[in-house]
């Protein structure tokens, strides 16, 4: 792994890929919670205002409904009212009673009473109460009131049948009172209300209706097991026997909270009631929260993978950068030329590394080229000349060393200044360096003096070289035009010695003695 990227995980950091990833997965929740909250309290209200709307549609409907019935079933009444103003025989009143009851099936039972409270006809006859007085209290009122008349739900003595009972007052041709006309309505069986309302037209809304009488007690039901129940403590029917019509949200008898619409039937003061759990509406708003995340499902992951892939690219570059500066110090590294970055910022840090790592090298290698170089003759200097013998040494190859010390060389400085005994110095330089090997090594060891490593020869190899430069150098054409000489003293690894230091000194003895013996010459040592 590279030393950057192990540094990096090191210390926690956070890294450009889960920076990016992060930051855009955080606003995306962030817009999702805000759609989903600003979506969800407006679909809310909308929802249950559609439905209230759609409740008290209904509730109007079944109302007009259940008040052109009421008419009709009066106005019925009313006609047949008028067939039994004059006395008949029992079967003409019963047959008569049958034609009505079959014809317009709005009632269960006719009953014909007269004044007396006496049962004259009844239709059907199994009720058996004809030729019987009558004996509920409601039949009484309805006898007593000689006017038009709807009761509440009550029990009937006979049958304790729960019945709704719309009656008319008979009058004779002389406007004298005759009795009434009952009609009922049998609440818990096949009646009227649920030929009419019994398939439910606001399934599909989850929503249920009722109808009440106008004291409360439910004439219509679809739980028909409730049918006679008082509900008058419920909100909806508390505003119905108020008076009053309209719709709102509020809370059942359960303690459910339901949004209701209740509209009064003019004609009775029977009310509707449409109702619909809240549920419902939460059903709806849950549906649609989950269509819009699953819309949004899609569209995330793609962001996300694009999010990922350009994390990755953008940052790709600056993480092999990184790496490349971090080696830049201990390895050749190589910027890749030419190639260019899409990123604007990375393109600029890639040219700004690339000049600094181009500038760092050139000064490296001028500060390696200096340090192992002489800067007036360009040789190497002792320094490396040290390192050199100190491996051959190591190695155990056979090399020579010629040291070399240019004879009277203080005169030529004195005679002929400083600046020209530099340029015989660089000239000697040359003269070393084009007469060794491509393999050997040749120093400036300090002042006038030079050493040559000469691999792979022995003393007397050695001493050809030398006799070569010594020679060249006398004969040469020199900066100061005088005759020029040096000294050389030789000594071999490892005839002479196995030691690096005692080499040199050999061959610093060697000199010393071609110095002695007269200078313009080249001695081997004693070994
Ligand atoms: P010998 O034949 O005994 O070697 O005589 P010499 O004069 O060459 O010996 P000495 O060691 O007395 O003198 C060396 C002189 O080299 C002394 C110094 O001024 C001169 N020298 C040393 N380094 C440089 C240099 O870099 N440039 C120049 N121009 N002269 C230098
Ligand atoms: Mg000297
Ligand atoms: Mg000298």
């Amino acid at each position: 792994m590279p030393v950057l990227q192990r540094k990096k995980k090191q210390g926690n950091k956070i890294s450009l890929v889960t920076l990016l990833t992060g930051l855009v997965s955080i606003s995306v929740a962030l817009t999702v919670t805000i759609l989903l909250i600003s979506s969800y309290q407006s679909k809310k209200q909308a929802l249950i205002n559609t439905t209230l709307t759609l409740n008290h549609t209904s509730a109007i409907k079944m109302s007009h409904t259940i008040d052109s019935l009421i008419k009709s079933m009066r106005s019925s009444l009313d006609y047949s009212a008028n067939l039994f103003s004059n006395p008949m025989s029992a079967e003409e009143g019963y047959s008569k009673l049958e034609l009505i009851r079959h014809t317009n099936n709005y009632f269960n039972s006719i009953t014909v009473v007269d004044e007396t409270g006496l049962v004259r006809y009844v239709s059907p006859a199994s009720i058996g109460t004809a030729g019987k007085y009558i004996t509920t209290e409601t039949a009484k009122e309805a006898l007593a009131v000689k006017k038009p008349y709807i009761s509440k739900p009550y029990l009937t003595v006979n049958t304790k049948r729960l019945i709704v009972l719309i009656s008319e007052p008979i009058f004779d041709k002389d406007g004298i009172y005759r009795g009434v006309i009952a009609g009922t309505i049998y609440l818990h069986e096949n009646n009227i209300l649920n030929t009419i309302f019994g398939s439910n037209p606001t399934d599909e809304l989850d929503s249920s209706f009722y109808i009440v009488g106008s004291d409360g007690h439910l004439l219509f039901h679809r739980d028909t097991r409730r049918i006679g129940e008082d509900i008058s403590e419920n909100q909806a029917v508390r505003k119905l026997i108020q008076g009053k019509s309209g719709y709102e949200q509020m809370v059942n008898l359960r303690g459910e909270t339901v949004l209701s619409a209740y509209v009064k039937v003019p004609e009775n003061g029977w009310g509707v009631v449409v109702v619909s759990p809240i549920n419902v509406v939460y059903e709806q708003l849950n549906r649609h929260l989950a269509s819009i995340l699953l819309y949004m499902l899609a569209p995330f992951l793609l962001l996300m993978l694009v999010v990922i892939w350009l994390a990755r690219r953008v940052a790709r570059p600056f993480v092999s950068l990184a790496d490349l500066v971090s080696k830049a110090g201990r390895e050749e590294v190589q910027l890749s030329e030419g190639k260019q970055h899409w990123n604007r910022e990375a393109e600029l840090l890639t040219r700004a590394i690339s000049y600094a790592l181009t500038d760092m090298k050139k000064q490296t290698d001028q500060l390696a080229h200096d340090a192992r170089t002489d800067p007036l003759t360009g040789l190497t200097n002792r320094r490396t000349f040290e390192a050199t013998m100190q491996q051959w040494v190591e190695e155990q190859a056979s090399f020579s060393v010629i040291l070399m010390d240019l004879d009277r060389f203080k005169s030529i400085n004195d005679n002929y200044g400083h600046q020209s005994g530099d340029e015989v110095l660089k000239h000697f330089a040359q003269i070393v360096s084009a007469s060794l090997r491509s393999g050997d090594v040749c120093c400036r060891f300090g002042g006038e003096e030079f050493v040559a490593l000469v691999s792979h020869a022995s003393a007397e190899e050695a001493y050809q070289v030398a006799e070569r430069i010594r020679h060249t150098l006398e004969v040469s054409t020199n900066p100061i035009g005088q005759t020029i000489t040096v000294s050389q003293g030789i000594a071999h690894y490892p005839s002479h010695t196995d030691s690096a230091e005692d080499l040199l000194h050999l061959a610093d003895v060697a000199l010393y003695d071609a110095k002695r013996s007269g200078r313009n010459r080249t001695e081997i040592a004693k070994g």
